[in-house]
């Protein structure tokens, strides 16, 4: 069993902070945005609870047996991370893992990333 007793399951609308590593909250909150997505596409009207539980029984058997690093392949070197979703616009620095809590616009992320670059990695963005 993974560092997440069974009874946690339950309370599915967990902190993020709660996984004990930043690659683990990154791992629900991908599990959690794809069955999010195929809910949608296949219109199978699973409840928002009921996806937080099916991600977090994912991850956490998925903690139980691997090792978990962030890989993220599909954003180009020295670019952040960018996502929408129902708060605002998110940015995530690939290199430290630090997100930016949502703003209201893509652009506002992005200036933040650029900043972030420059104040915690000492080198100007190439984004
Ligand atoms: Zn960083």
């Amino acid at each position: 069993m993974s560092t997440h007793d069974a009874g946690a399951a339950k309370d599915a609308r967990r902190d993020r902070s709660d996984w004990g590593t930043r690659e683990l909250e990154l791992l629900y909150d991908a599990v959690r945005d794809e069955l999010s997505v195929y809910n949608g596409i296949g219109a199978y009207g699973i409840s928002d609870e009921a996806i937080r539980t099916l991600a977090w029984a994912v991850t956490s058997r998925i903690d139980c047996a691997f090792d978990v690093a962030w890989s993220p392949d599909w954003v180009t070197e020295g670019h952040p991370h960018l996502w929408r979703d129902d708060v605002g616009w998110h940015a995530l620095c690939n290199e430290c893992l630090q997100e930016r809590p949502p703003m209201l616009s893509e652009d506002d992320v992005a200036t933040w990333f650029d900043a972030h670059v420059t104040e915690s990695h000492g080198r100007q963005s190439t984004r």
